[in-house]
C-alpha cells in the first residue's frame, strides 16, 4: 500500500508485479528490501535506502596489521537465577585478585575491569544473565568476548543454565564453565560436568575442549584460576584493537543524574576516546566533558576494552546502541538528528522478522539459507523427537537449526533470543507465559503453538515447500 501510493500506481499493480514473482502480498503487507527494488524497478523508479545512507556516513577505518595491539577480554556472566552470578561478580569486583590498584571498585556503570597480578586485564559487564547479553544482541551488538557460564555444584543443569547455554553458542561466543559452589558439603561438581557430557558440552577434565573451573564464589576459591582461564582463553581468540583511531564502542547503560547530566557508560572497543570529543551514541550526540573510571577516578582517554563513564551527551542512549567519536561537531550533530527522524518513522512498523509463512518465499530467492528454531514443550520426550524430526527436514538449500530447545512455557528470553537469532518459536502443548506473547506482538516473532506432532511437521515441511498461505 505504502509503495503504490509513493509511486502513485494502483494497489492492485504492484500486488500484480509480486505476484508474477511468485510472491502473494496484500496491501498492508510489509517487503524486505529485495522485493521492493524490484517492485520499484518494474514501474520505472529506484529505492534509496537511507538507514545504511547513515550507516555509511560513519567512516570504516580499515586496520593495518601493524595497528593492532592485543585488547583484554570483554566477559559476561550468565546462568540460573541463584547460582552465584552476581556473588562472583562482587567476589571480583572488591577482591585483590587485583594487584597495583588503589581502592576498591565503588561506583555501579555497567561494566568494570580488573587487573591480574600478571598485569592482565579482563573487562566484565556488570549485567549479569543472558537477557542483558541478548537484548544487545538483539540491538546488533556483540560485546562479549567469552562467557562465564555459572553453575551451583549442589544444584544441576537448571532452564536457565540450558538457555544461558544456548544464548552463547547461538551468539558464537566460547564459554568457560564456572562450577559454583563447591564450599559446601554437598556439593559435587563431578555430576555436572557428567550432565554436562550428556549435553555433548565436553569439558577439559573429561576430554574435552570447554574449558571450566571449581569455585566458590563466596569463598573466592578457585576464582583466581577461573580468571587465568579466562585469559587463557582470550589468547586462543586472538584479540586485537588499534587504540589510534577516533574510539568506537557500545553503550552499556546510561541515567540522567538530577546534579550533573547524562551520564553514559561506553566500552571501547577499537580506537581511544578523550576529553573533548565530539561523539555519537544512538539518537544522541554531544562533546566529552569528563569521564570516569569505575573506581571514581577522573580520567583522560580510554582504549580498547575500557569501561568509561562519559558526561557531555545530550540525552540518554540506549544498552546496546553503538558509540562512535567524530571529527567535527556538526557530522555528529546530523546522524543523530537524522536517526532520531527515522527512529520516530520507523516506530510504528519496527523490523520484520522471519515467519513460518513467509519461509517458502525466502527460499525461492535463493538467499535464505538457515532456519532457526526454537524449540519448547510439555515433556523432555515430546521435544526430543521434535528437534529431531526437524532436523532432518533439512535440504541442501535450507539448513534447519534448532537453536534452543527445552521444556517448560515460551519465556520472553525466548522471544530475545528470537530476535536476536532472527528465530521463529515452536510450542508443543505449552504457550507464551507471562508478557512474552506482549513481545513476541512487539518484536514481530511468529510463535506457532501444536498439540500433534505431525502437525507441526508437516507444518514446517509445507512452510519448507513454500505451500503453506501466508494468513492474511
Ligand atoms: P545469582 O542469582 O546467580 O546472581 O546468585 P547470587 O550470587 O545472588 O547467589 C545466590 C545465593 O547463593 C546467595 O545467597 C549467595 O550467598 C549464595 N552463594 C553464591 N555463591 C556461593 C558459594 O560459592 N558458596 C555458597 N555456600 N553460597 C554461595
Amino acid at each position: 500500500g505504502e509503495i503504490a501510493t509513493m509511486m502513485d500506481v494502483p494497489i492492485t499493480k504492484v500486488i500484480g508485479t509480486c505476484m508474477s514473482l511468485g510472491i502473494m502480498v496484500t496491501m498492508n503487507q510489509r517487503l524486505d528490501a529485495e522485493t521492493l527494488s524490484i517492485v520499484a524497478d518494474e514501474f520505472g523508479y529506484e529505492v534509496e535506502f537511507i538507514t545504511s545512507d547513515i550507516e555509511d556516513a560513519i567512516e570504516v577505518v580499515e586496520d593495518k596489521e601493524e595497528d593492532l595491539v592485543h585488547r583484554a577480554p570483554i566477559v559476561t556472566v550468565m546462568g540460573h537465577v541463584d547460582h552465584g552470578k552476581t556473588s562472583l561478580l562482587d567476589y571480583i569486583r572488591k577482591a585483590n585478585v587485583i594487584a597495583g590498584e588503589s581502592g576498591g571498585i565503588t561506583q555501579h556503570i555497567g561494566a568494570y575491569g580488573v587487573t591480574l597480578e600478571n598485569g592482565q586485564k579482563i573487562a566484565f559487564l556488570d549485567t549479569p544473565g543472558h537477557e542483558a547479553f541478548t537484548a544487545m544482541r538483539a540491538r546488533g551488538a556483540q560485546l562479549t568476548d567469552i562467557a562465564i557460564i555459572v553453575i551451583a555444584a549442589d544444584d544441576d543443569i537448571m532452564p536457565q543454565t540450558k538457555e544461558a547455554i544456548s544464548h552463547a553458542q547461538a551468539a558464537g561466543v566460547p564459554m568457560i564453565f564456572a562450577i559454583n559452589k563447591v564450599d559446601k558439603p554437598n556439593a559435587n561438581p563431578e555430576k555436572i560436568k557428567e550432565r554436562l557430557a550428556g549435553m555433548n558440552l565436553l569439558v577439559e577434565d573429561w576430554g574435552g575442549k570447554i574449558q571450566s573451573h571449581d569455585i566458590s564464589a563466596k569463598m573466592g576459591i578457585g576464582v583466581k584460576e577461573l580468571l587465568e582461564k579466562v585469559l587463557l582463553e582470550a589468547e586462543l581468540l586472538d584479540l586485537k584493537a588499534n587504540p589510534n583511531k577516533p574510539a568506537v564502542g557500545t553503550v552499556v547503560e546510561a541515567f540522567l543524574d538530577k546534579g550533573k547530566g547524562y551520564i553514559s557508560t561506553v566500552l571501547v572497543q577499537a580506537g581511544t576516546v578523550k576529553i573533548g570529543d565530539y561523539v555519537l551514541a544512538g539518537k544522541n550526540h554531544g562533546k566529552v566533558k569528563a569521564m570516569h573510571d569505575e573506581r571514581g577516578n577522573i580520567i583522560k582517554e580510554a582504549g580498547p576494552s575500557t569501561p568509561v563513564s562519559i558526561l557531555g551527551l545530550d540525552g540518554a542512549p540506549t544498552a546496546g546502541d553503538k558509540f562512535n567519536v567524530f571529527a567535527d561537531e556538526r557530522e555528529a550533530k546530523q546522524i543523530a538528528a537524522k536517526r532520531s527522524q527515522l527512529m520516530r518513522e520507523q516506530s510504528v512498523r519496527t523490523q520484520k522478522h522471519i515467519t513460518l509463512a513467509e519461509i517458502g518465499r525466502r527460499i525461492a530467492l535463493g538467499q535464505f539459507k538457515e532456519l532457526n528454531i526454537i524449540l519448547k514443550g510439555d515433556v523432555d520426550g515430546s521435544v526430543e523427537a521434535l528437534s529431531d524430526s526437524f532436523s532432518k527436514l533439512s535440504t541442501e538449500e535450507i539448513q534447519i537449526k534448532i537453536i534452543h530447545k527445552g521444556v517448560g512455557a515460551i519465556t520472553e528470553s525466548d522471544v530475545l533470543l528470537a530476535s536476536a537469532s532472527d528465530a521463529i518459536i515452536i510450542g508443543f502443548n505449552v504457550r507464551p507465559a507471562g508478557n512474552a506473547k506482549q513481545l513476541a506482538d512487539k518484536e514481530e516473532i511468529d510463535i506457532k503453538t501444536y498439540s500433534i506432532i505431525y502437525d507441526a511437521i508437516d507444518d514446517l515441511k509445507d512452510a519448507m515447500e513454500g505451500m503453506l498461505s501466508p494468513e492474511l
